[in-house]
Order: C-alpha cells, then structure tokens, then sequence
C-alpha cells in the first residue's frame, strides 16, 4: 500500500518545524516541503538587513542543510493555487503534486490597505530581497547628499509604528553616525519621522515602558506623528491626515511597515479568508477540509479571552508547527489528537543592538536586559528551526559592548 504523502507549503518558522518534527517523529509517510526560496530566513530580523547591520545571509540557512533528505523531499518551487477539492497543488515549474494531507504555511506579504502609491513609492520588508532593496535605497539616498546638498536626501519616513517599524527604527538610528563618516554626509541633519494612524505608540506595552521605548527613541532624534493615518504615497512623499487636513511629508527615503497579511495564494484558492488569514479549527485544520492544515501567518487562532485571534508572531508559528507535527504523526497511527491551545511566552522588541523590551513570562524587562532577552530569544528560534549547528555559525552571542 502506498504510504500517505504529507505536502507542507511553506518553510518559515511554521512550515519548517512541522518538516522538522514530523522527520523527528519517524512518521511512516512520504513528505514533500515546497519553498520558493532554496534558504529559510528569520523574518523577525529582517530590519536588522534593512538597515544595513547584518547581511541577509546572517539571518538565512539552507533548508537542505537542516533536513534528512531520506525523510524528508524539498521542492524549490513557487505555490501558485491550491486545488483543495481535488486535493491538489499547482507549482510555477512543477505543475501538479497531490496530496493526502496538506500543511499550508505560505506567510506574510506587506499589507498596503490599497493605498494609492505605496507599491510604486516604497519599499517594504517583507523577505531577505525586499530588505536588501531598502539598504540599498537608504544607502544610496543618504550617499547622494554629498553631491545634490538636497535635504530630502536625509529625510526617512517610516510608515506605522508597529514592531517591525520600531525595530527598524532601533537599527537606523544605531548605524546613521558610522554611515556618516562612510558615506560623507552630516548625521545631524538627519531627519528620521515615524507616522502612525493610531494615537497611542507601543499600546501592547504598559504605558511606562511603551513611553520608555519611545524615549529611547526620540533622543536618538526620530520624530513621532501619531493619530496620523498616511492617505497615499507620492514619489517622495507622505500625504497623511492630520485633524481632517491632508499633510505632506518629503522624504528621499519611505519605508512601508504598517502590517502584514496572510498571502495571496490562500484567498485566490477559494478560502474562506479575511487580509489572507483564515480563521482554524481547534486541530488547525480548515472547516470542511479535515485533512488541510492552516499555520503561521496564513492561520488565525481564536483567543477565547479577547474573541479575536492572536496576533501572528514566530512564536505562535513555531508553536503551531510542533503541535501539527506530533499531531499529524498521532493521526497516522490512529490515535487522537488534543486541541492546539498557544502558550504566550512573553513579546519582546529591539531598539537597535543593545536595547530591549519587552515582557518575559509575565515581567517587564528593558535596556541592555531587555536587548540579551532579544538575543536569547533570537537563539532559541535558530535552534528550533536550525539545529545546533546553525545556532553556533548564526547566533547571536554579542551580549558585551
Ligand atoms: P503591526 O500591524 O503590528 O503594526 C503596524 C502599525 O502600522 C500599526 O501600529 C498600525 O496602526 C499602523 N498603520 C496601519 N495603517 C496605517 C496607515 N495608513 N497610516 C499610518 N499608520 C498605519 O505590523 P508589524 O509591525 O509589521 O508586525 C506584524 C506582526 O509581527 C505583528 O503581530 C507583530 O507583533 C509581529 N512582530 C513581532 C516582533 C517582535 O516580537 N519583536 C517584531 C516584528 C513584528
């Protein structure tokens, strides 16, 4: 009899730990794991590319490097439709697999809420090429002072202040004075603005340690506009409205981080999706398709206390991707399977190399702590989806400065 073939879509945090724990369980099954890209990369530090301070290389691996080619197939390929009634893949280059189990976990893409410009007039980060487009704009903006005295040239507007705009945020303001001296431009004038629609920053955050990193921040001379939701980008420029007025801010430089969406793969398949994301039953699994699996990004998991879903992060995704792991395992055995429930460990944000925070198992942490709490968290993910060997070539084990 055939074995039963596991197809997972996907090799982020989620995809990649269901591989990872289904080839640890010694599942008696044929298992195929499709990535576009031949390497994983650790989105959660894709600012730190963006801004220049670590090469793309420094947060990506090899996936062949880290799975047992007897137990697991990887197809380097790009998934353009799921055909979920006849349980069906469609690949750019391979054209059709099949599958008995399906594990979906395609990611995030740059939500733009369909504001006009925003594609055409600013980079997002979103992947490892998508960060490195940033660098190279942000460098060659910067660099170009030198020549056109343009003060648009120093102007860098970053679009939200969620995490990832803080984090980036943390990052630039760290680099801009060796930047500088490298590229000849003056580090004082400078002019970094942060515009957010909401009014509160960091609202995740109690309002000590939210004000706390924005401080940080603001000595470091980023400027905050808040209750401020930006109307459209133009070449060069923020339109956003302030007090029922439009506004223009000019910057050479326009970074778009205002969230993320589940990708577009899953709504043009036919799910039942809202911004990419469907909502999972308590076995991850996708109503009325028992043996289609929803995890990472594309997923939402309902959180009974709030009745909304738990917002997307590497830690849920890697937790999912270990729960869906041993429970595909119990499932060819016959044998029955608990529902996921997600255990929050803590969230914490860097502000550049050596600050941090953040909340770690119900306290509040900050400064250089906060930033080793980074670093620890940032090994922990290396050696979940990288093993031991990955952790030592790519961990982050600069805790002294
Ligand atoms: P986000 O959704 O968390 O933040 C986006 C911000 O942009 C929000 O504050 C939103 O109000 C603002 N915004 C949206 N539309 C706007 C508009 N038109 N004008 C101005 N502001 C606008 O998105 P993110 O920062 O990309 O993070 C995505 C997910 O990844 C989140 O769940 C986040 O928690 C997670 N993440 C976690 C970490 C970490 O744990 N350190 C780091 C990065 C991201």
């Amino acid at each position: 009899m055939n074995k039963p073939k596991i197809v997972i879509l996907g090799a982020g945090y989620a995809g990649l730990k269901t591989a990872k724990q289904l080839q640890k369980k010694n599942v008696n099954a044929e298992i195929i794991l499709v990535n576009k890209n031949e390497y994983h990369y650790e989105s959660t530090q894709l600012h730190e590319v963006a801004a220049g301070t670590e090469p793309g290389s420094k947060i990506s691996f090899n996936i062949a490097d880290v799975i047992d080619s007897n137990k697991v197939t990887f197809i380097q390929d790009e998934v353009t439709l799921i055909k979920k009634e006849e349980k069906k893949v469609i690949l750019a280059k391979k054209g059709e697999i099949s599958y008995d189990y399906l594990v979906i976990a395609l990611g995030f893409e740059s939500e733009t809420f369909g504001i006009p410009g925003v594609n055409e007039f600013s980079k997002p980060l979103v992947d490892i090429k998508t960060a490195e487009a940033a660098r190279q704009y942000l460098d060659t903006n910067l660099a170009n002072y030198a020549k056109s005295k343009n003060e648009a040239d120093l102007s860098i507007a970053v679009c939200g202040a969620g995490f990832t705009s803080i984090e980036y945020l943390g990052e630039i303001t760290n680099r801009i004075p060796k930047l500088a001296e490298k590229l000849n431009f003056p580090a004082d004038k400078v002019k970094i603005t942060c515009i957010e629609a909401m009014p509160t920053l960091l609202p995740m955050f109690s309002e000590k340690l939210g004000t706390y990193g924005i401080d940080v921040l603001k000595k470091r001379g980023v400027n905050f506009i808040v209750g401020t939701p930006i109307k459209e980008i133009k070449e060069n420029t923020v339109v956003y409205e302030q007090e029922g007025e439009l506004k223009e801010l000019t910057a050479n430089t326009v970074i778009w981080t205002t969230g993320v969406r589940g990708s577009a793969v899953v709504g043009e398949s036919g799910f039942d999706e809202r911004r990419g994301r469907v909502v999972v039953e308590s076995d991850l699994s996708v109503a009325g398709f028992p043996e289609v699996f929803m995890i990472g990004d594309v997923s939402a998991v309902m959180d009974g206390d709030s009745g909304r879903p738990f917002p997307t992060t590497a830690q849920i995704a890697l937790q999912q991707g270990a729960y869906l792991g041993n429970a595909l395992a119990a499932k060819l055995n016959n044998q029955s399977v608990e529902a996921f429930t997600y255990k929050p460990l803590g969230t914490v944000a860097s502000i550049g190399n050596n600050v941090g925070l953040g909340n770690v198992m119900g306290k509040e942490v900050k400064g250089y702590i906060g930033s080793i709490m980074k670093k620890n968290i940032i090994n922990k993910s290396l050696v979940t989806t990288g093993g031991t060997k990955t952790l030592l070539k790519k961990g982050r084990f600069d805790y002294y400065h």
